[in-house]
């Protein structure tokens, strides 16, 4: 956490336009960047860190809650069932694509996307240019490699000490 925002703290004083877009989660209160079009709305924003995703999960249950409790949603809701009961003809199934040569992504990608597209939105900002998604997830397998990396050494390190200073 100290140390997001010490990262939050050394990007602004490196791009102080991006103070402009400084904005503080109404939910959790820590402080993220958001899109310069955010930036007239931003004291309304929820932060790409979970409420977001939490927030849209809860109203989409309230939604579905609702229709469902609507007779009309019922009744869509036994034909969709009696269609998905239904056996599919072998000579329909759906066709699956083939892949075409792509690699699979990072198991990272699958975890978490809001976090994802917060990271390529504030690389964007920073360096002035679009990146893209692959280069993102790319450049975070690379610093989470060099994390673990420094862990262990810093490991290695206390036992070598350890060694030679038995207590
Ligand atoms: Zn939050």
């Amino acid at each position: 956490m100290l140390e997001y925002y010490l990262l939050l703290r050394s990007v602004l004083r490196a791009k102080p336009r991006l103070r402009a877009c400084l904005t503080r989660c109404r939910h959790c209160r820590i402080f993220f960047l958001t899109h310069p079009r955010n930036a007239n709305r931003r004291h309304n924003l929820r932060c790409p860190f979970g409420c977001r995703q939490a927030h849209r999960q809860q109203r989409s249950t309230r939604r579905s809650v609702e229709y469902y409790r609507d007779p009309r949603g019922k009744t869509k809701k036994s034909a969709l069932n009696q269609k998905r009961r239904a056996p599919v003809s072998p000579g329909k199934l759906p066709e699956v694509p083939k892949a075409r040569g792509l690699e699979p992504e990072p198991v990272l990608a699958q975890r978490n996307e809001p976090m994802i597209e917060y990271v390529r939105m504030v690389v964007s900002l920073i360096e002035g240019r679009r990146v893209g998604r692959r280069e993102v997830l790319e450049m975070l397998e690379r610093v989470l490699r060099q994390h673990r990396l420094g862990r262990r050494r810093k490991i290695d390190h206390t036992l070598a000490w350890l060694n030679e200073h038995p207590p």
